[in-house]
């Protein structure tokens, strides 16, 4: 992992200054009204909501209340609904439990499921699908995307086959920010699984990662046409190690995680109690849609004034994915001649927050997967910066942040200009 003291800087230096935070797609702080919600259940409520007792009989009722709120927020049933420990958790459960449903009956020596999903998956999925390929459980294809960082349609249609079992897509690219087609794919799904049923094949299971849409996009699993859905409490104001798999009734999946009967016997371990609270008051701040809205149209203005305001202002700097369809609070530019990592580094003492893209990864030096997906070359995905807003941000923050940037892409290039005259 990464060590601050590495980069051969003192934190406290830092400190002193007022930092200003656009990496919300990284993480988010923990709301006020979550943060209250929790604190009871840390000591004075504190029974396992397992227990048969009247302590258990009380935390089990604040877990059916966080589980109402998210049923609410999904349409969909409480019963349907399964806490895990975050999305990389819901991730794998979808992926592995439906390979694990597929071979608890007994298979044909060469009957291997076929799964489909994107190139510019977040690596809990990516990784999910390539260790199901490597242990010869499933073909996988993973969709290319286009330019604009969406998946086309057709070349979903094309990539099923006989065998293939299960699809997933995210729904907002937590690196570029664009929104791909859940519906669409969902209403194309439905259509060829009715198809596919007179045919006698099997049906074709959708799963999305929502984990960067819950916040702005309509999460109504029935209009999405989703069997599986996932998402993340510390994206939304929640705290960390909290998380969500929907799980349509009747779908064949089954539990990875051996152990007790908790949540419906799909996801064996003592609940994380207050985590599921506080992730409850969240969702309950998300099902406020007239707040939702605001919130949205806040942000969405600040991400169009540090669009134009970044374009405008910054030679040779360029917006990565689809202009049009992505979602209000990540953008992701690239400068040409400028090294990402030094931007980031250097505005990190500058006290800006902003990232090189997935935060799980960030310690990588590796170009990141999804911008090479998009066809950019190695130095240009080297030159690219997340920047993802929330909430929280202001317009004057944004404005520092830009006149900050203009600052030291222009010295970056300096720099690297007089290194290379150096060697001529
Ligand atoms: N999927 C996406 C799209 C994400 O952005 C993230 C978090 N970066 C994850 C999955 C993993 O979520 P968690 O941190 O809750 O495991």
């Amino acid at each position: 992992m990464r060590d601050a003291h590495n980069y051969g800087f003192s934190l406290r230096s830092k400190i002193i200054m007022a930092r200003i935070y656009l990496d919300y797609a990284a993480t988010t702080p923990v709301d006020k009204s979550v943060l209250d919600a929790m604190l009871p259940y840390f000591s004075k409520n504190f029974g396992n909501p397992m227990s048969v007792h009247s302590f258990g009989q009380e935390t089990l009722e604040a877990i059916d209340d966080a589980r109402e709120e998210v049923a609410k927020f999904l349409s969909s049933s409480p019963t349907e609904i399964v806490f895990t420990s975050g999305a990389t958790e819901a991730n794998n459960l979808a992926i592995k439990g439906v390979l694990r449903s597929f071979y608890s009956i007994v298979r044909k020596e060469n009957e291997k499921p076929h799964i489909i999903t994107t190139s510019i998956e977040h690596h809990c999925v990516l990784d999910s699908c390539k260790a199901a390929q490597k242990d010869g459980l499933a073909e996988v294809t993973f969709l290319p995307v286009h330019k604009d960082g969406i998946v086309r349609l057709d070349d979903l249609k094309k990539a099923i086959k006989p065998n293939t079992i299960f699809v997933s897509v995210m729904y907002v690219s937590n690196e570029i920010g664009t929104v791909q087609p859940i519906s669409e794919i969902g209403k194309l799904l439905s259509k060829i699984n009715s198809e596919r049923e007179e045919a006698k094949l099997p049906k074709i299971l959708f799963h999305t990662d929502a984990t960067q849409a819950t916040n702005y996009w309509d999460c109504d699993v029935t209009g999405l046409g989703v069997d599986l859905l996932s998402f993340s409490g510390h994206k939304i104001y929640a705290p960390k190690g909290t998380g969500v798999l929907y799980i349509k009734k009747g779908t064949a999946i089954k539990r990875i995680l051996d152990g007790g009967d908790q949540e419906y016997k799909m996801r064996g371990g003592t609940h994380n109690l207050t985590g599921i609270v506080g992730l409850g008051a969240a969702v309950s701040t998300l099902n406020d849609a007239k707040s939702k809205e605001k919130v949205r149209r806040q942000i969405e203005k600040l991400r169009d004034h540090l669009i134009a305001k970044i374009l405008k202002e910054i030679p040779k700097s360029y917006l990565n994915g689809s202009k049009e369809k992505r979602t209000p609070n990540i953008v992701n530019f690239r400068f040409d001649d400028v090294e990402g990592e030094g931007l980031l580094l250097s505005l990190d003492l500058e006290g800006i927050a902003v990232s090189t893209g997935s935060a799980c990864s960030s310690g990588a030096l590796d170009p990141s997967h999804v911008l090479l997906a998009l066809g950019l070359r190695h130095e240009q995905a080297h030159g690219s910066l997340r920047v993802s807003i929330g909430k929280h941000t202001t317009k004057q923050e944004v404005d520092i942040f830009i006149k900050k940037l203009k600052e030291t892409v222009a010295r970056l290039r300096r720099i690297s200009g007089n290194v290379m005259a150096d060697f001529k």
